[in-house]
């Protein structure tokens, strides 16, 4: 697998290989690659000729306050994994190649479903996804590009930001990997503490709990969230940040579940920020 780091290298190696019409299938990371990671990798390398991956801790989506100078770094390790599921280049430029300026003058900001769920507590977040996704867009020009189901909001701005501007990709989403606990994978459950990560299984025990309600018929969002609450209150040093039931594609919330919702939370165990959620309805996780 070659790693590159310039963007002049990885134009050339892609123009190279594109002359006989491969496609060319894209995951863009922040490395500290697990299991939910290569999932992505995998559904590209299945329905690719070409797999690229990027590494870039991006400082753009990341507020004053949050964890870019202290998220988890190893791009040796990361090699060594997405070597073995078949990426054929990693691209892993410095903050000085993508940003040559930084802040940037332009950025690329898609409105109302950032100003929803995570995009409460975290400014400027979607904003920072939204350019630098479309920087690495620009440059790989990839025919698909591989989002996790986990960052849920992420990939609907992304398929809104893809849809309004009209770039020729096409944007693939992939269920959320989870630990045999049921965990979902995530490179911020490396700062757990032991005890820490006993008590954020209350994450998918209010979404388990939350199905089963819906199950049983309760279509009313209220009491299934007060239910949800209900479980991870009974956790110690946890804050709830939100539980909400929206409207899969525009995030609005709903009082009454129809057709295909999102169940999504958000929680802080310690310092940690966690997030999880499942589909509801037509398109329910199983
Ligand atoms: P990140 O490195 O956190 O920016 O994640 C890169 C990509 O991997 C995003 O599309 C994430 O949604 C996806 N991803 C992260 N964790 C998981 C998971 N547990 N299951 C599936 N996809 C994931």
């Amino acid at each position: 697998m070659l790693v590159l780091k310039t963007i002049k290298e990885v134009r050339e190696w892609i123009n190279g290989k594109r002359i006989n019409g491969k496609k060319v299938g894209f995951i863009p990371t922040m490395g500290s690659l697990h299991e939910g990671h290569l999932s992505l990798a995998r559904v590209a390398r299945k329905e690719n000729e070409l797999v690229v991956m990027s590494i870039f801790v991006n400082p753009l989506q990341f507020g004053p306050q949050e964890d870019y100078m202290t998220y988890p770094r190893d791009l040796e390790k990361d090699s060594r994994l997405a070597e073995k599921v078949g990426v054929d280049m990693m691209f892993a430029p410095s903050s000085e190649e993508l940003y040559p300026t930084y802040p940037q003058l332009t950025t690329v900001e898609v409105t109302k479903i950032t100003e929803k769920l995570c995009g409460i507590s975290r400014p400027g977040h979607f904003k920072g996804v939204a350019t630098v996704v479309t920087k690495l867009f620009n440059i790989i020009m990839p025919d698909k590009a591989y989002f996790g189901q986990k960052d849920y909001q992420q990939v609907q701005v992304i398929k809104k930001m893809v849809g309004d501007l009209n770039f020729p990709v096409e944007i693939r989403t992939v269920p959320i990997k989870r630990e045999d606990d049921g965990l979902a994978m995530s490179s911020r459950n490396a700062y757990l503490t032991k005890e820490e990560r006993q008590r954020a299984l209350c994450l998918q025990e209010a979404l388990k709990a939350c199905q089963v309600l819906y199950r049983k018929g309760e279509r009313k969002t209220e009491r299934i969230i007060k239910v949800m609450k209900e479980r991870i209150d009974r956790e110690q040093k946890i804050g709830i940040e939100y539980i909400k039931i929206c409207d899969a594609i525009t995030l609005e919330e709903v009082q009454d579940i129809e057709g295909t919702v999102v169940v999504a939370l958000a929680v802080k165990v310690g310092s940690t920020r966690l997030i999880d959620n499942i589909l509801l309805g037509d398109e329910e996780d199983v």
